[in-house]
Order: C-alpha cells, then structure tokens, then sequence
C-alpha cells in the first residue's frame, strides 16, 4: 500500500521514489505490513540487486489483535437489523465502562446505500461496471455512479428468489447517528472526506481524538493507517467485505491490506 496524491500533478509516492532512486544510482526501501503483490514478485523474480527482509515480530514483540468475523446474515436472523452486530455492541459497551477508547472503520462517506438480499448476501451490481449500484429513493432505480447504468428496483432476489431485499444505508454519518443511539452517552468524532476540508484537518482530528480521549473514532479509509493510539483497544470494521464490490481488479488485494492494517491500529 503507498500514497497515491489524488491533486494534481498526480503522482504515486512510490513510482516516483523508484525514478528518483534510479536517477540517483541510491538504494530505495520499501517498508510495508501489505507489501503489494507486484511488489512481492518483482523482488523475488524480476529486479537484479533486490533484496526482501522480514521482521517476524511485531514492534516491542506485541501479539497481533484477535480478530473475529461476525456474519451479519446471522445476525438478522437472530433479529438484529442494525449494522452494528450484538457482538460488537456488546464490546463496546465494554470499551466505554473501562474508559477504553475505539475505532469503527467503514470504507463509505454519508449515507449511500444499496440493495443487498439479506438471506444469500447478493448485491445488485452494474453489468457493466461490475460494482455495487446505488439505490435513488426517489427514483426508486438502481444507478452506477461510474457509467450511468441504471435499473428498476429488485422486489426478488436473481438468485435466491428470497422477497427479503433490503436497502442497506452503510456510510460514515449514518453510522455514526446509529451509534448515538445506541449509546446516548457517548463522545465521537467523524474523520471522513466531509469531515477533513481544512488543511491539516486530518492531523487535528487525530489529536483531538487521542488528547481529548474522545471514546470513537468513526472514519473512512483514512482513519487505516499508521496511526497509534494507546488507549484504542477495539477495532470495528462495518460490513468488511463491502470493498470486494468496488471497480478494481486489485479489490481482494486491497481489502486484505485495508484490514490488516486496521487491525494493527489496535492494542492487543
Ligand atoms: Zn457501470
Ligand atoms: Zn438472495
């Protein structure tokens, strides 16, 4: 995983310090948790003079996290429409009894939403675009934001024939109203593209977040990496495996380094 600038000129952090590397006959390292597959491979296989080292432990020996996959399928089953699982709530809860502090990740902004079968677990994709459409409450249609494909809206499920279609609203501000219910009492802080417009916005939500202990931390893919907080002793990730559905053939790959990474925010 590296820094890609989004303004221009745009740049890949990483490319360019390879061309500067070159330029300056200087060795170049790279330093990842995720290090990319194509990465990977060109050290083993390809580039002459490269050489791949591997810590084995972790900084100061600290054990990794223990992570646990909560199938949100079950979940409804059980009677639990919300995005935050029992398990989660329930940790939580725990968090803000031992003045613990926590991060919920999830990779969507404000209140998109989708449609998504909630007995199979199929999503309306573009057949186009191959990600996840949005739902348009007013149009009642199911729109690519990338190529302008749009449908009528699913009362059955084309796989499952399951009537339970619902519209599942995921992003940051919603989530986030979602936790202020379940938890009045709490303090949080929102760092997302809305959030973050101020230059070095970034950093103060962060300090904000570790100097005024506020208890959670709910962000986009911004809040993933690098960051360490001491008091942070619970990570949630909110419907993890949304990001397979996006328009990227490196999805899966980028999937596994977001949640690696994110799970190392948290002490163990
Ligand atoms: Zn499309
Ligand atoms: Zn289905």
């Amino acid at each position: 995983m590296s820094y890609k600038s989004d303004k221009t000129p745009m740049y890949n952090a990483k490319d360019l310090a390879k061309f500067l590397a070159t330029q300056n006959n200087c060795p170049l390292v790279l330093g990842s948790a995720t290090p990319d597959i194509s990465d990977y491979y060109n050290i083993q296989n390809t580039e002459k003079n490269n050489h791949l080292y591997i810590l084995r432990n972790r900084a100061n020996n600290a054990s990794l996290p223990t992570i646990e996959v909560i199938d949100l399928r079950q979940e409804l089953a059980n009677g639990n429409r919300s995005m935050i699982s029992d398990r989660l709530k329930f940790e939580i809860q725990e968090n803000l009894k031992n003045k613990k502090q926590t991060i919920l990740f999830l990779n969507r902004r404000g209140y998109s939403s989708f449609v998504i079968c909630r007995d199979c677990g199929y999503t309306a994709k573009c057949k186009n675009c191959n990600i996840t459409l949005t739902y348009h409450k007013f149009e009642n249609k199911l729109k690519c934001h990338y190529c302008g494909f749009e449908m009528n809206n699913l009362n059955v499920c084309p796989e499952c024939n399951s009537k339970n279609i619902k519209y599942f609203g995921t992003g940051t501000q919603k989530l986030e109203d979602e936790v202020h219910k379940l938890f009045p009492d709490c303090s949080t802080i929102r760092m997302d593209i809305d959030t973050v417009t101020l230059k070095n916005s970034h950093e103060q939500i962060l300090n904000k977040f570790k100097n005024e202990k506020i208890d959670i931390l709910i962000g986009t893919q911004m809040v993933v990496k690098g960051h360490h907080f001491p008091d942070v002793t619970l990570v949630g990730v909110i419907s993890a495996d949304t990001s397979l559905n996006i328009e990227d053939y490196r999805a899966t790959e980028r999937t596994f380094q977001t949640l690696v990474q994110v799970a190392r925010s948290c002490r163990s």
